[in-house]
């Protein structure tokens, strides 16, 4: 969606009852722009009285007087532009907080399946950095603008108070320098640093998804495929900032060169005017003054180029803020209605991803009644996550209904449905607090012994035990790490607490260790006792148990039954079975040949 208001008006929506602050911020940088440049008409009357009474230099008497006012106004002028500066900071850190809390108040009320979709490193830096980024711009660029405005005006008053035929030439530069910047910081640079946060962003996602897959991908040895969408990125980025600076270079060149160069204008003048002869005191007079007052010049420019550049940054800062703010909530159930039972069924589901061109599931259906352990299995890409995140409305269907005991989802009320579902990841992830606040995440409520009991029967005593404080130990402090399989028992207690009737299980695809897989199974096993269990599978070793199993390839039911029907009917899932038991056989019979070769060793 295309933002309509400025970039100023959005941001002072976001500033509240503080707006004053930036208000007040503008008028005193006004203020102290035009002291700066008082003290240089004090240095002036001092050259004039010098001049005037030259060679009997006893006659000047004002100079003293002079000298201190131009100190005076030189002070109130850095006085007034700290106020400025204070005023200014307090806004812009006030503004970049309500940003980010707003922001991150819209992001718990989007779809569940958001921060999968967008990739949390992604997130991360619009929420963080994006406010970071509106942050230089108030604090320091508005208050800047305010004052780079007021000088040229202050300029043009000077010019007439002057000789306005310096004050013509010493602009000439002036104009020359915008000319170069306009080429520089037209609309196609806007679209490039749209470019580059882009390519700034992909970059950043993609070395959080490195890192984060780094024990998978020395597992299965894929180092180099997964190295090379991180370099790819970091080439593009790359190519994208050299090419960008050489596009700068000239323009560039030319302002920086311009707008030093007022010295060389009204120089030039200066000998034209005199015109061969000796040049009089009243163009000596106003020659000096131009010299010592056009520096003032440079350091306005300069501030207006950045202030050009920081505004497209602040907008595109904006624009991505936007792009969460303006994604839609799952719509809320008004009068939630209460499932009947612990059933979960899908009748004729079909989903797409967002930025999928084909569907993730195509016309599904299958019921799991209350009590019941099923699990789905099938190739990798089949659906069997979408399956997992559509019981807990991570997002809704584009048609067809999810109906938990009876209920479609859509009018239970999202606090019962996440009452009545919980969903164990992968990849649970912990927080860096006590394993206790960790575990009570999902039952704030719940009393220590509560918790005790939950971690005992995730079969997490082995790292109670292990750990310094106990349940009280911080997870990531230095020295206290979890292996993965460790982390899941954690996250598996914190779904025992919540004690939800349906539990929905993605199982892990590695282990590090058999001993932390048998531990985890182990507690899965406790976990499902009385509820109705729905598993993703994505190996057969724990699906032989299943009531039902239900096979899904390319986002549809391929079959369905228990393990012995499947098995001798055939199918797809038969030669899964067979493939798993030869993987396994392979597994054992390298085993036993390491075995013999250590034995051979001896
Ligand atoms: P499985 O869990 O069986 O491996 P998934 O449910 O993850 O399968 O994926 C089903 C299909 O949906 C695949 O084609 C996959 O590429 C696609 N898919 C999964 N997640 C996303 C996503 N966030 N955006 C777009 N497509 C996705």
């Amino acid at each position: 969606m295309k933002r309509k208001r400025g970039n100023l008006s959005e941001l002072m929506q976001f500033a509240g009852k503080h707006k004053y602050l930036t208000y007040s911020s503008w008028v005193l940088s006004v203020i102290s722009a035009a002291l700066a440049l008082v003290p240089f008409v004090y240095i002036f009357f001092i050259i004039k009285e010098v001049i005037e009474v030259a060679p009997d230099f006893s006659q000047a008497t004002h100079i003293v007087f002079n000298g201190w006012m131009a100190v005076v106004f030189a002070i109130a002028s850095i006085i007034v532009y700290f106020g400025a500066l204070m005023c200014s900071h307090l806004s812009a850190f006030r503004i970049a907080g309500n940003m980010r809390k707003k922001t991150m108040k819209h992001i718990s009320e989007l779809p569940l399946g958001f921060i999968g979709e967008a990739g949390s490193g992604k997130v991360r830096r619009i929420v963080n950095d994006s406010s970071a980024a509106t942050e230089t711009f108030l604090a320091h660029q508005l208050p800047d603008m305010a004052g780079a405005v007021a000088t040229p005006i202050g300029m043009i008053i000077m010019l007439f108070l002057f000789d306005w035929r310096f004050g013509l030439i010493s602009l000439v530069p002036v104009v020359l320098g915008f000319l170069c910047m306009f080429k520089m910081a037209g609309p196609k640079m806007a679209e490039d640093m749209k470019k580059y946060n882009g390519a700034l962003e992909d970059m950043n996602n993609q070395a959080v998804e490195y890192v984060r897959g780094i024990p998978v991908v020395k597992t299965f040895g894929q180092t180099v495929h997964s190295f090379k969408k991180f370099q790819g990125s970091i080439d593009s980025y790359y190519k994208f900032c050299v090419s960008y600076c050489k596009k700068c270079r000239g323009p560039m060149l030319w302002f920086t060169m311009l707008i030093n160069s007022a010295f060389a204008f009204i120089i030039a003048l200066a000998l034209i005017l005199a015109g061969g002869e000796a040049i009089t005191q009243g163009v000596l007079l106003n020659f000096i003054f131009y010299v010592i007052f056009t520096p003032v010049i440079t350091t306005a420019l300069t501030k207006v180029m950045y202030m050009s550049e920081n505004g497209m940054i602040v907008a595109d800062a904006l624009e991505r803020v936007h792009s969460i703010l303006d994604l839609k909530p799952l719509p809320e159930a008004v009068n939630g209605e209460t499932p009947q039972d612990n059933s979960v069924e899908f009748s004729g589901v079909s989903f797409r991803y967002s930025n999928a061109e084909a569907d993730a599931l195509k016309d599904v259906s299958f019921k799991v009644n209350a009590g019941q352990t099923v699990a789905f299995v099938g190739p990798s890409g089949g659906g069997k996550t979408t399956v997992a995140g559509l019981i807990s409305r991570f997002w809704d269907v584009r048609e067809g209904m999810v109906k938990i005991g009876g209920v479609n989802v859509k009018n239970i009320k999202h606090e019962e449905l996440m009452n009545n579902v919980s969903y164990v990841f992968q990849d649970s992830k912990l927080l860096k607090t006590s394993i206790l606040e960790n575990v009570r995440l999902s039952k704030p409520h719940a009393s220590e012994v509560e918790v005790l009991n939950a971690l005992h029967k995730a079969q997490c005593d082995d790292i109670i035990t292990k750990l310094p404080q106990g349940i009280h130990t911080v997870i990531g402090t230095k020295g206290v790490y979890l292996s993965g399989g460790e982390q899941q028992r954690i996250a598996i207690a914190r779904v025992m607490l919540k004690n939800s009737p349906i539990i929905v299980l993605d199982e892990a695809t590695a282990f590090a260790d058999p001993e932390n897989e048998a531990l985890v199974q182990k507690a899965f096993k406790e976990l499902s006792q009385d509820k109705t269990v729905i598993m993703i599978a994505h190996r057969l070793t724990t699906v032989r148990n299943a009531d039902k199993i239900f096979v899904l390839k390319d986002g549809q039911i391929e079959d369905a039954g228990t393990h012995d029907e499947l098995v001798s009917s055939g199918s797809l899932y038969a030669k899964m079975w067979r493939d798993y038991q030869t993987s396994i056989g392979w597994k054992v019979t390298a085993r036993n040949a390491e075995v013999e070769m250590k034995g051979g060793a001896k």
